[in-house]
């Protein structure tokens, strides 16, 4: 079984959907962290994110074993990490692997949960539930500044939320898998609700549609 998740930047969807494989004990997979790892590794480099040809080498060397979950974490890695998602190669070079995962999810896992821009649309079009998740920028901007602030992070909650609008508008305008949702998805606005309500929303979205 298949679940894709969905949604603009910090819209709750890796907090619901690491709680949705754990409930199901299915395999998890962020796919922004795929992303962030080539940005990681452009910069670490001291090269630009825009860099096309280190970019895109860096897409077929990425190693997701051996990404670094804390530094792939600040603003500067997730605004890079959408400059080079707009590259159709390095997009073609990630896709394999996330296709790959939901496939044959690692330990044996009866199923996957991935979340991400274009799962639901282009890595896993025939994914059995597909989920939406959104919230309002100034919703989504508090929860990454406030993310931002406990890592140390030294940005206004007006400068993440310019971050926020950046993204989206770079997510939503790009030509290769825009961010949108699939015609089959289910939307779940999160602006107003507890991670607990957003999770028992989706858990009977998934349990309607498995009958
Ligand atoms: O979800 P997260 O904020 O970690 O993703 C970082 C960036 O990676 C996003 O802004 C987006 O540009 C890109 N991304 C993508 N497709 C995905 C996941 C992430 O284009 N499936």
């Amino acid at each position: 079984m298949i679940i894709a998740v969905d949604g603009p930047a910090a819209a709750g969807k890796g907090t619901l959907a690491r709680a949705l494989a754990a409930h199901y004990g299915f395999a998890y997979l962020d796919t922004g962290s795929l992303y962030r790892g080539v940005a990681h590794a452009l910069l670490k480099d001291g090269l630009a994110p825009g860099d096309a040809d280190a970019a895109l080498k860096a897409a077929e060397n990425l190693d997701p074993g051996l990404i670094d979950p804390v530094a792939i974490r600040t603003a500067e890695v997730g605004d890079a990490a959408s400059i080079v998602a707009v590259m159709p190669p390095v997009r073609a070079a990630i896709l394999a692997f996330q296709r790959h995962f939901a496939a044959f999810p690692p330990d044996g896992a009866k199923g996957a949960v991935l979340d991400g821009r274009d799962i639901g649309t282009i890595v896993c079009p025939d994914a059995d539930i597909k989920l939406y998740v959104t919230a309002s920028p100034e919703v989504r901007a508090k929860r990454r500044f406030l993310e931002l602030q406990a890592a140390g992070s030294p940005l206004s909650e007006a400068e993440v939320l310019a971050d926020v609008m950046a993204r989206d508008k770079r997510d939503t305008e790009r030509a290769t898998s825009p961010l949108k949702p699939a015609e089959d998805a289910h939307l779940l606005d999160t602006s107003n609700l507890s991670i607990e309500t957003a999770f028992g929303s989706a858990v009977d979205i998934i349990e309607t549609h498995r009958g």
